[in-house]
């Protein structure tokens, strides 16, 4: 079911900035779908664009099978939370979180009945008579929120809200905006540069790089079958070996002559230049299978363990071992034999 369609959404700014390029993406009414890429890859434009703060170059957007097209921002009924907070500094938290109802000219008695849920919902229920500067950044940013779902817009958009928190509150309020989603079956378009975030909190990822989309996926989809070594690269971790393909099967042989196998995921004709992406975690560490090198970095993470290995052929290959599972043989400077399986290496 299409909830929200873009068709051929195209935005290029003046001066000739292609911000959107071709954006063809459905979500389904109630999903809680991430915009994930670097900074700079179009997804605030294309969010803008849902908001109808931008307007396409080209193409059109659809909400519940209506176009967009000629609809002003107000009467698309879009609740949405930005990075920085944008509350009304006079106001107290409650006429704040009022104010979607108060431009509506909602009855009096049901503003209070619906600030009264929404302060409960981002439990800042004791809150409501207080100034924002009187709150955290991370009760202001709760205040933002109650004030986009106040008014129980079916459609929710917010464009990195929790960037300015550190990371403990980050994480806490990752899981709260999880739940409230969950609870309230809103479909909900979350704009992030963090994959982890982006793996933590959502249905499906949508990875934008300059302005396209390169994948859609479930998290488990991107992270495990990544479409394109950007994609391997920026979801989680990946080593990269550029390298000729030398036969059907996936056998590469990397730069430096190492032949190694990887599972093909794009067509890919004999002889032809490619990536191998293994995933760290991935990396199999060995003292008597695989190409020879030697410990070349160790470094604690505390629950796990990253280890550099440079390899005889001249590859730095970078591999994870949870802590509980590092043999006494790895150690700083140790001979050591590298490999992968072929399904965990994409060509
Ligand atoms: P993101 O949110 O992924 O960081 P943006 O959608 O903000 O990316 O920007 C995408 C591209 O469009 C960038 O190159 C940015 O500089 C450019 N851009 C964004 N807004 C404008 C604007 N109002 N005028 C011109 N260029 C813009
Ligand atoms: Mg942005």
């Amino acid at each position: 079911e299409r909830f929200v369609a873009f068709d051929g959404v195209t935005k290029t700014f003046a001066g000739g900035v292609h911000a959107v390029r071709d954006l063809n993406l459905d979500i389904a009414r109630g999903e809680f779908v991430t915009f994930l890429g670097p900074s700079g890859s179009g997804k605030t434009t294309s969010l803008m664009m849902l908001a109808g703060f931008e307007t396409p170059t080209a193409g059109s957007i659809l909400l519940d099978g209506r176009s967009l097209d000629r609809l002003p921002p107000y009467h698309r009924g879009i609740g949405m939370v930005f990075q920085s907070y944008a509350l009304f500094p006079h106001m107290t938290v409650a006429e704040n979180i009022a104010f979607p109802l108060t431009v509506r000219r909602r009855p009096r008695a049901e503003i209070e009945d619906a600030v009264r849920q929404a302060l409960d919902l981002v439990q800042l229920t004791a809150m409501g008579g207080r100034r924002p500067a009187q709150l955290s950044g991370g009760q202001q940013q709760r205040v933002a929120l109650a004030r986009a779902l106040v008014f129980k817009p079916p459609l929710v958009l917010m464009d990195e809200p929790l960037g300015a928190l550190d990371r403990q509150l980050r994480e806490h309020m990752q899981i709260e905006i999880k739940h409230i989603h969950a609870r309230l079956g809103v479909t909900l378009v979350y704009v992030t540069h963090d994959q982890g975030e982006a793996l933590t909190m959502s249905d499906r990822i949508a990875i934008f790089r300059d302005g396209s989309l390169q994948q859609v996926g479930l998290p488990g989809e991107v992270y495990e079958r990544p479409l394109t070594s950007f994609v391997a690269q920026f979801v989680g971790e990946s080593n990269q070996f550029a390298g000729t393909l030398r036969d059907v099967t996936g056998l590469v042989e990397l730069d430096g002559g190492w032949r190694m196998p990887a599972t093909i995921v794009h067509p890919l004709a004999i002889g032809a230049r490619t990536t191998v992406s293994v995933r760290p975690e991935r990396i199999r560490l060995s003292r008597d299978d695989g190409a020879a090198g030697a410990v070349q970095e160790l470094i604690y993470h505390g629950d796990h363990l990253r280890v550099v290995v440079r390899t005889d052929h001249g590859h730095a290959v970078f591999a994870k071992l949870l802590a509980g599972a590092v043999p006494a043989w790895v150690r700083d400077g140790a001979a050591i034999r590298v490999s992968w399986d072929a399904a965990d290496a994409r060509a």
